[in-house]
């Protein structure tokens, strides 16, 4: 069962007076990036849009801002400072915050100390990728007690990297005593406390991707609440195999199939639905796919593997999930990546976009989580009708599991504020 207890004993950015205040905004712009010759360029600015509302509010707050992220994976290769710098992310907020971004080099200098006080209402302070700094994976003290000497209050809006302990998420607001979190982080802990807490009925799961492993944490976590499972992707062929049928040279976790048959025991014996492909998108070749046909049925001849579920279970699932209320995507149907196998995906994009009124609000809560499933909703055209969609892979994975996420426990504080009389 879940552990977790949302927001609880977590200030917001709200709960502070800004005004002429040094804040530390963590904020999470590790957003993906193609090589060139000119340094890096971003291919998708989603996670900067989404710290926008935060930023802009402390800046009318009059708050001196400073933002910090990291980016990349740098591994202290001389070249690794140019790959992974956060220099046309500068660029990029500039244009969307319409203010000036100052790009500082070295976080455990004096330059935000000096600088900070003479920043005009149009500026603000960005260090340059905290992962260039040994201390930030190591969760380092030193590091952290450099970056406190010069912020006033902490706020941590990087949900996509707060299940990891790293110096700017955890050790950082250690050493704060103001601290709390932005609305993009507040936004992600309220939607998923409504997946594990309280969900509308029918309450829906589709589930797909690489790998079953990735998900049992969050299955076993959620089975209870959950009336329908619809399974696709590369997961669908260890739940066939579980059930003896073909599947070629499909993807198929060995190890897992008896997880796959426990739990469709458990499912049937509590009678929940679990749907699985009835047909599917088949190659004989995943990467150089010389052959691509449909199936009739669920079975997979020899010599081919599954790649996306076929035009039935597109149906098929398309009708269950229109009585849904409640609908948690995680994992793409099909090798997405290629526009040949993402009509599964894209079909699921579609079928969750009908839930989307003209006014705004939708007729069932309709939640994506994971980076490629993101993905595969942006591809699809039909991320803008989804209620919500996560910016935070790993982390939303990890909080639907029940684990606690080290950069919002350190930010409670369940002190009672009022002491019981004996
Ligand atoms: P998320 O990032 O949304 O959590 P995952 O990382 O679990 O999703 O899975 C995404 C990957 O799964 C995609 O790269 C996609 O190509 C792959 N995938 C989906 N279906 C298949 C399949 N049938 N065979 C192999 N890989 C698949
Ligand atoms: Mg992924």
């Amino acid at each position: 069962m879940s552990t977790t207890i949302g927001l609880k004993g977590i200030q917001t950015i709200e709960n502070f007076d800004l005004k002429e205040k040094c804040v530390f905004i963590r904020v999470d712009f590790n957003v993906p990036l193609a090589e060139g010759d000119q340094g890096s360029t971003i291919t998708d600015d989603t996670r900067i849009r989404a710290a926008l509302p935060t930023i802009r509010y402390a800046l009318e707050k009059g708050a001196k801002i400073v933002l910090a992220s990291h980016l990349g994976r740098p591994e202290g290769k001389p070249e690794d400072r140019k790959k992974f710098s956060m220099e046309p992310i500068a660029a990029r907020l500039g244009e969307l915050l319409k203010a000036e971004v100052v790009l500082v080099e070295d976080p455990t200098s004096d330059a935000p100390k000096g600088l900070l006080p003479g920043l005009r209402h149009n500026q603000v302070i960005l260090l340059e990728n905290l992962r260039f700094e040994k201390g930030e994976t190591k969760n380092a003290r030193e590091f952290a007690l450099q970056m406190a000497s010069y912020t006033d209050i902490y706020i941590n809006d990087a949900f996509g990297a707060s299940h990891r302990a790293h110096a700017s998420i955890e050790a950082l607001p250690q050493a704060v005593e103001k601290k709390g979190i932005g609305f993009l982080i507040k936004k992600e802990i309220e939607m998923l406390d409504v997946l594990l807490h309280a969900p509308q009925a029918p309450y829906m799961a589709i589930l797909g991707g690489a790998k079953v492993s990735d998900k049992i944490p969050v299955i076993e976590n959620l089975i209870e609440k959950i009336d329908t499972f619809l399974v696709g992707g590369a997961m669908a062929y260890t739940f066939l195999a579980a059930q003896n049928l073909s599947v070629g040279k499909s993807r198929v976790e060995k190890d897992k199939v008896s997880f796959a048959r426990e739990m469709l025991a458990r499912i049937a014996a509590r009678g929940k639905k679990m749907l699985l492909p009835v047909d599917h998108v088949i190659t004989n070749d995943f990467l150089a796919p010389s052959e691509i046909k449909i199936t009739d049925t669920a079975a997979i001849p020899e010599g081919y593997l599954g790649v996306d579920i076929g035009p039935k279970t597109r149906e098929l699932y398309r009708k269950e999930l229109s009585r849904a209320k409640t609908v948690f995507w995680n994992g793409p149907m099909g090798v997405f990546e290629k526009p040949e196998f993402a009509q599964g995906s894209f079909a699921i994009a579609e079928a969750l976009a009908s839930f989307a009124q003209d006014d705004g609000t939708h007729s069932a809560l309709t939640i994506v989580g994971g980076g490629d499933s993101a993905a595969a909703a942006e591809a699809s055209g039909f991320a803008g009708k989804m209620a919500h969609i996560s910016t935070g892979g790993g982390a939303s994975l990890e909080y639907l599991q029940g684990d606690k996420l080290p950069g919002l426990e350190v930010l409670r504080n369940l002190r009672p504020s009022v002491q019981p009389t004996l």
